[in-house]
Formats: C-alpha cells, sequence, structure tokens
C-alpha cells in the first residue's frame, strides 16, 4: 500500500511516517530529508537548492519529482512507500499520479494530519532532530531523554529553517500551494482527515487502524474472488 501523510510543515508527519513505515513495514520517502542530504553532503544539487529551503520556499518541480521518479522505479519499494512532504502542490500531484500508472502503482489513502498555525509555531520553534537516528524530538513539549532516545546529545540538532522568520513564510507557502491539494484528493475520495492535536501515539493509532481496515477489506476481496 502507499499513502501520502498531508499536512502543514510541524504537522508531525516526519514522525507519524517513521511509526508507520515500522508499523506497517513501508518505507518513508521524505522529499525534505532527501534535500536535506543533498545539503548536507554539499553535492552540486545540495549547492542550488539551499537559499530556496533556507528561504521557506519550495524546491523546483523538476527536482522533486526526479527523485520520486527514483524511488518510485525501484522495484524495492514497489506499493510500500510513505509520503512526507511530497506533493506539494498541483503540478506534483498530478505528475505524482502519471508516475504512479507508469510504475502500476496507486496511493491508498491521503491523511491530512490538522493542526492549526499557532500549535504549528510552538511545535517548530522547540523542535530538535537527531540527525543520526532521525527521531524528532521537541524542547519543550518532548524533550529527549534517556527514556526516550538512545543516541548521544551531541547529534540533537535544530534544523536552519526552523526560525520564527522562516516559518512564517512557510506556512504561507503551504497555505497558497498545497492546501489546495484536499480538493485533488477529495475528489479521488482517498482522503481522511485526522485530528493532529493529540498525543504522537494517539494519532498513529488512528491512522494505523484506518490502514488496518483497508488492509483487511483488500485481503476479503481477494480471498473471496
Ligand atoms: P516541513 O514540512 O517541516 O516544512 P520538509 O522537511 O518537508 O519540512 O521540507 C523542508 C523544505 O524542503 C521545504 O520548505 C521546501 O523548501 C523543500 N521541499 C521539501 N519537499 C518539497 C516538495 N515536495 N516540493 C518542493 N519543495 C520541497
Amino acid at each position: 500500500m502507499n499513502i501520502i501523510l498531508f499536512g502543514p510543515p510541524g504537522a508531525g508527519k516526519g514522525t507519524q511516517a517513521i511509526q508507520i513505515a515500522k508499523k506497517f513495514n513501508l518505507h518513508k520517502i521524505s522529499t525534505g530529508d532527501m534535500l536535506r542530504d543533498e545539503i548536507k553532503n554539499n553535492t552540486d544539487l545540495g549547492i542550488k537548492i539551499k537559499s530556496r529551503m533556507d528561504g521557506g520556499n519550495l524546491v523546483s518541480d523538476e527536482i522533486i519529482m526526479n527523485l520520486v521518479n527514483n524511488i518510485l522505479g525501484n522495484k524495492k519499494y514497489s506499493n510500500s512507500l510513505i509520503f512526507d512532504g511530497c506533493p506539494r502542490n498541483l503540478i506534483q500531484a498530478e505528475e505524482l499520479d502519471s508516475l504512479l500508472i507508469k510504475y502500476n502503482q496507486k496511493i491508498s489513502l491521503v491523511f491530512n494530519i490538522d493542526v492549526n498555525k499557532d500549535i504549528v509555531i510552538k511545535r517548530i520553534l522547540g523542535r530538535i532532530i537527531c540527525t543520526n537516528c532521525g527521531l524528532t524530538f521537541n524542547k519543550m513539549l518532548e524533550p529527549a531523554s534517556i527514556d526516550n532516545h538512545e543516541c548521544d546529545k551531541k547529534y540533537l540538532k535544530k534544523r536552519s529553517d526552523d526560525n520564527e522568520k522562516v516559518i512564517a513564510s512557510r506556512f504561507e507557502t503551504y497555505v497558497a500551494q498545497t492546501l489546495p491539494l484536499l480538493q485533488y484528493y477529495t475528489n479521488q475520495k482517498i482522503l481522511k482527515k485526522i485530528d493532529g492535536t493529540g498525543q504522537i501515539c494517539e494519532i498513529n493509532a488512528k491512522i494505523a487502524s484506518i490502514m488496518a481496515s483497508l488492509e483487511t477489506w483488500h485481503f476479503k476481496l481477494y480471498s473471496y474472488k
């Protein structure tokens, strides 16, 4: 099954994606992480995109869809992807659909993780990420401790675009370019709204139960054929 996690920056998509991937044996594809890796490794692509990302603007559709094409074309990931942070606009959504047809796959569910701007800002300002294991914590809301994190503290870093100035423009970009996609996926009848303000485990349980019911349904359909 391929799914999309949709929501504003700071909605908790990355955190949910890691847990859902483990539970359902799926692979997380985070375009943001892939782009940050390019910057970290100082590649030509990394140098090209750094200023756009630091300003809270979207990277070009061509760059993004190239990355997505490489993943979708890899048989290892066939029908087992969680999209986190992509598609981000209508062009990407339409191109993703064309690629899915090309590789004989589909998106089964899109989860809209719903959180308002005030919460998002609080979460992003406190956010710290472990550059070793990829887990996300929050200095105020959910600090890293020996109970929830195994790596050394030295790996805990703030993202360069997680500051007050850039958050505003990331949120504006989301409202102007990404939010209209809700209608696109409503029309496809695969959109599920999830309240993103509760505990991480509650949100996770809601997503997992919807996915599990769809899997059971597919299983029944298949076994009665
Ligand atoms: P967040 O959802 O917290 O804003 P991401 O890690 O998904 O963070 O993305 C960080 C930045 O990477 C974005 O602000 C944008 O510049 C770039 N980016 C990530 N995914 C895409 C995409 N699908 N299209 C264009 N730009 C993207």
